[in-house]
């Protein structure tokens, strides 16, 4: 019998709905239950892979080739799980599949509707989850914040699930902000009174609330809460910043959160295991020393679009002893002679990205850190940008380019493969998710994997051009890593440097915390050996 939790976020976005989730689901496997999560997106996109990152920050690709909501990066790190396609909702999913189901006579003689037609849909998703993943645990994020016209019917259709589930499978958590107002020194209820008589005005009644606060929960808050959110004082719970992320469970442990979660649910486990995440997390508040790398991307003022490299820091700073700083650089401002910036880095990274804005500026960055030995690490697009370098700098391919960026470029050392050409559709046809990759041992990547075959995954339309693979081996490029079957070039290497390597898959989605990326671990290592 599977049970089921459900977090809804009020008052505001960008509370760490995602993380809170991801929480729970540590702590609940930690007592020995599989759990797996799901996440609703109530916008009309399909997937978020069309979007901006402005928009909506990182896409997160999961094994299969799903592009998905960043929070699955989160639910894959801290429960430790790999995800799919099916872990991710989007109403534009739910409501392509009904109209389809429509076309195809299925509700014929009916008028489909919101309710029951959407509602039915989005349970029988939430049902897809348990049954693929055989969980026992089923935890469902519903996204946007209670109070949106978009969130409505994932509300409604959670609401009828528990009601068909029964009191003691269900549970519903609501994450809200508690504004401190310092003047007064007095932490507000008011915002989350409101936003829980939203809920309960559809039918929702929480049985836990997780209070975001700057400052500790006093006594008085939480009776309020208790009060007028009709909710047992024990089960308001305290959710304080905190600097890493990683810390949040164990503070959701110090508020017995997971014993007041498994009893209402009837579960029961003598199995109790934080013991090594914390021992990790004390690792990560503990480094003495630091190391500063620099980030050369476009989308530096929108942290999120990197949350995954970010995070694979953490896990790769952990295993070093180290601190990651992360000096964030707009690749446009690394001018002709503006090089210099980057000097006080130990090592550099670019990123993945799309379209031309900010190229040459990252061009000029990764010049730099071949020429001047900064360990260097680049991924997908930034590996297609140390390709144009090499070809452009070393092999004296000039102008050479990736036709992305200029489809009459004379050297098009980066292009699309001829399949990829015929392709018009943008939505989910670039190389998604795991392929592959045959790597060299006696390389950076060779020594750092310690295996020759690997499967990384991928998110990108254009590829290594083997008509340049022979002249730029024998300019002195490294090929390090192939996808066998269709002989691509995965990953590229610059020898004679102390550690220079970039690949076109994203080792990111994958570093787990205590399992951090080999490449990044390695990349990590390799800086801090650089002296400035
Ligand atoms: N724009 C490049 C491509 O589509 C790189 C994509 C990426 O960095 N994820 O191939």
């Amino acid at each position: 019998m599977t049970k089921y939790i459900f977090v809804t976020g009020g008052v505001l976005s960008s509370l760490g709905k995602g993380i809170a989730a991801a929480s729970i689901g540590a702590l609940l496997k930690s007592r020995g239950f599989k759990v797996s999560m799901l996440k609703f997106d109530p916008y009309i996109n399909v997937d978020p892979g069309t979007m901006n990152p402005y928009q909506h920050g990182e896409v997160f690709v999961t094994k299969d080739g799903a592009e998905t909501d960043l929070d699955l990066g989160h639910y894959e790190r801290f429960v430790g799980v790999d995800l799919s396609y099916y872990n991710n909702v989007t109403a534009g999913q739910i409501y392509s599949s009904v109209i389809e189901k429509e076309r195809r006579g299925e509700y014929l003689g009916r008028t489909i509707q919101v309710i029951p037609h959407i509602t039915d849909e989005i349970q029988e998703r939430i049902r897809k989850v348990a049954r693929e993943d055989r969980a026992d645990i089923v935890i469902t994020e519903v996204g946007g914040t209670v109070g949106d016209i978009e969130s409505l019917p994932f509300l409604e259709a959670i609401r009828q699930f528990g009601l068909k589930e029964g009191k003691q499978n269900t549970l519903y958590i609501h994450l809200t902000l508690l504004p401190y107002i310092p003047s007064i020194g007095e932490l507000k209820t008011k915002p989350t009174q409101h936003s829980v008589g939203r809920l309960r005005e559809i039918g929702i009644q929480p049985d836990f609330i997780l209070c975001r606060t700057q400052v500790p929960l006093t006594r008085q808050a939480r009776s309020k809460i208790s009060l007028f959110c009709n909710v047992e004082e024990e089960n308001v719970i305290q959710a304080i910043d905190v600097d890493n992320v990683y810390e949040v469970p164990l503070r959701f442990e110090r508020e017995n959160l997971t014993e007041k979660i498994m009893k209402k649910l009837n579960l029961s486990s003598k199995k109790e295991n934080m013991k090594e995440w914390e021992e990790w997390v004390s690792k990560i508040n503990n480094a003495r020393s630091e190391v500063r790398i620099a980030v050369v991307g476009k989308y530096v003022q929108m942290k999120d679009a990197y949350k995954s490299i970010i995070e694979a820091f953490t896990h790769a700073g952990a295993a070093n002893n180290v601190r990651v700083y992360s000096g964030w650089i707009e690749a446009e401002e690394i001018v002709d002679g503006a090089e210099g910036k980057l000097s006080s880095f130990q090592g550099i990274l670019v990123p993945g990205g799309f379209g031309s804005r900010g190229i040459e500026g990252k061009i000029r960055a990764i010049r730099f850190a071949r020429e001047n030995n900064y360990p260097f690490l680049g991924i997908c697009l930034g590996m297609q940008c140390s390709v144009i370098e090499f070809a452009r700098n070393v092999a004296h391919l000039e102008d050479a380019n990736s036709t992305e960026f200029d489809p009459l470029t004379p050297y098009p050392v980066i292009d699309l493969l001829p399949e990829q050409k015929k392709i018009k559709d943008k939505g989910g046809t670039m190389r998604l998710g795991e392929y592959e990759c045959r790597v060299k041992k006696d390389s950076f990547s060779g020594r750092a994997y310690g295996r020759e075959v690997v499967y990384e995954r991928h998110r990108h339309r254009y590829e290594f051009n083997n008509t340049y693979r022979k002249i730029l081996e024998e300019a002195g490029l490294r090929i390090a890593g192939i996808y066998p079957e269709k002989d691509l070039v995965e990953i590229i290497e610059i020898p004679d440097h102390p550690w220079f390597v970039a690949t076109q898959f994203h080792p990111e989605f994958s570093s787990k915390p205590r399992l951090p990326h080999p490449l990044f671990r390695d990349f990590i290592r390799a800086a801090m050996e650089k002296t400035l």
